[in-house]
């Protein structure tokens, strides 16, 4: 890519310029200001553009540049993995019996030390992640954040950034939104829900922590145990042992490595994703409430004695917001019978997993009783209906409140950025739409 130079190097040590210092800003009203028209650079004109790096992005991103487009990845943060790497959460769900990205990945990372009693190791999952789509010829550009997207004519065109480089323009054929929270699509135009259907509620957000100092972890009770409800059982005792009402009631506490643990036991109830106040208070919040715990089981003494924290989520793990609206929307129908589609993507095996929208009720699990079958996700749920040029993978694809509760797992979220990756890249390819796609054309595993 073309760098441009915006600022220019004065004398040593004091460099001088600023492309932001824009002049102009008229004040408005008491509540807002002006801000003046600008001219934006283009940063590239390409073929796919991945917008978010999680899960779903990554996938999506290696699936496309392995078909030949050209493919830019954008990505918030400083690394690959989304709530994988910066949320810290290490267990690949449904991912069983999976072909493709997801089972090389479980490879790879089986391969080269970086799973340990069924969980990825976060550091390594970065490094294998990023040297996948390095590999394949993926374009990355980190630190930048999606911010806008213009249309012509009902087809997406382009998406803004923001970054230490000012504000970008970035054109393509195909968009592919993967940033959890259905960001490039919201911009575009497209509907969306967010929410339970009656209340809106979304399911709490959560804050992981890992620790060390426990000794090594094979004799731990909690480890021994035969099933997850016991293990929950075991370390929501020990918590009111020290004094501590977990605000989940379900706690989850493993071992990733010898001396490595990671604790899950604090919920944040309906945080709004899409509000950075919320969700401020909510991380401030969730990393007392974890802390806290620490120092009352360390206060217990025997094997806690020198328990301590060695990382947190830089970002909270967030659990739902948008569900964009596509050409099909996978409903809670679906899964209770097994729904079977011709244009199937991904077969979901996961069940519906809704962490209590309601801590009045109960500060655990709520699935509401819903029975399900394994079920088809079609290639439809995955393309924008509002906007031409854009597909969705990951949470953020078109379903609702219950089935997003299912498929929102990262076996599957892999599996979806797979296929909106291939579908994009031969609609690029061959100057058509990702609707103009069929099935029998994207050769999924
Ligand atoms: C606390 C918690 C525990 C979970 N436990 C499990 C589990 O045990 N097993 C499991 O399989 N799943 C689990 N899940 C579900 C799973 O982690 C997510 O649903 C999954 O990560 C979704 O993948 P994604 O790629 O769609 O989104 P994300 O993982 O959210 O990734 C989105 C990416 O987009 C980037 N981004 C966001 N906005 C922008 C923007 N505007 N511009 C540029 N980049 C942007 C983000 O930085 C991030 O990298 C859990 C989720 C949470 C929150």
């Amino acid at each position: 890519m073309k760098r441009r130079r915006f600022i220019a190097a004065g004398t040593a040590g004091f460099v001088s310029g600023g492309f932001n210092a824009h002049k102009g800003y008229t004040r408005q009203s008491s509540q807002t200001y002006r801000e003046p028209e600008r001219e934006l650079p283009i940063a590239e004109n390409t073929d796919v553009i991945v917008c978010g790096g999680g899960p779903a992005g990554f996938s999506a991103a290696l699936a496309s540049a392995r078909v030949g487009a050209k493919t830019r990845l954008l990505e918030l943060k400083g690394c690959l993995g989304g709530t994988w790497t910066v949320g810290l959460v290490n267990c690949i769900l449904d991912s069983e019996g999976k072909k493709g990205i997801i089972e090389e990945l479980e490879q790879t990372l089986g391969e080269r030390g970086g799973m340990f009693r069924n969980r990825i190791d976060p550091e390594l999952t970065k490094l294998i992640i990023e040297e996948m789509c390095l590999e394949a010829g993926v374009s990355l550009r980190y630190h930048t954040r999606v911010v806008g997207a213009v249309s012509n004519n009902g087809r997406l065109a382009s998406v803004i950034t923001e970054s230490k480089a000012g504000r970008e323009v970035w054109n393509a054929k195909v968009f592919i939104d993967c940033t959890g929270d259905g960001d490039c699509a919201a911009y575009a135009g497209c509907r969306f829900d967010i929410g339970h259907p009656e209340t809106g509620s979304v399911q709490p957000m959560s804050f992981l922590v890992y620790l060390s100092g426990i000794g090594p972890l094979d004799d731990l009770p909690a480890l021994s145990l035969k099933t997850s409800a016991e293990r929950k059982d075991w370390m929501y005792r020990e918590l009111k042992r020290a004094g501590i009402e977990p605000s989940y009631s379900r706690p989850t506490f493993y071992g990733i490595r010898d001396d490595l643990a990671v604790l899950m036991a604090n919920h944040q109830y309906n945080v709004d994703a899409l509000d950075p106040d919320a969700v401020t208070r909510a991380t401030v919040q969730a990393r007392a409430e974890t802390a806290a715990m620490v120092y009352a089981l360390r206060s217990l003494g025997g094997r806690w004695k020198n328990i301590h924290i060695v990382a947190t989520p830089e970002q909270i793990g967030i659990r739902e917001s948008r569900r964009i609206h596509g050409r099909y929307t996978v409903t809670v129908d679906d899964l209770m019978k097994g729904a079977r589609f011709d244009d199937a993507v991904c077969h979901v095996r996961f069940g519906v997993d809704i962490h209590s929208i309601d801590p009045g009720r109960t500060k655990g699990i709520l699935d509401d009783g819903i029975k399900t079958k394994p079920y088809d996700i079609p290639l439809r749920s995955l393309i924008a209906r509002d906007v031409d040029g854009l597909m969705m993978a990951g949470r953020n694809i078109s379903g609702d409140f219950f089935a997003h509760a299912s498929y929102r797992v990262t076996g599957d979220s892999v599996m979806l950025g797979e296929a909106a990756g291939k579908c994009s890249a031969k609609a690029a390819l061959g100057n058509r739409l990702p609707h103009e796609i069929s099935i029998d054309e994207l050769d999924m595993p």
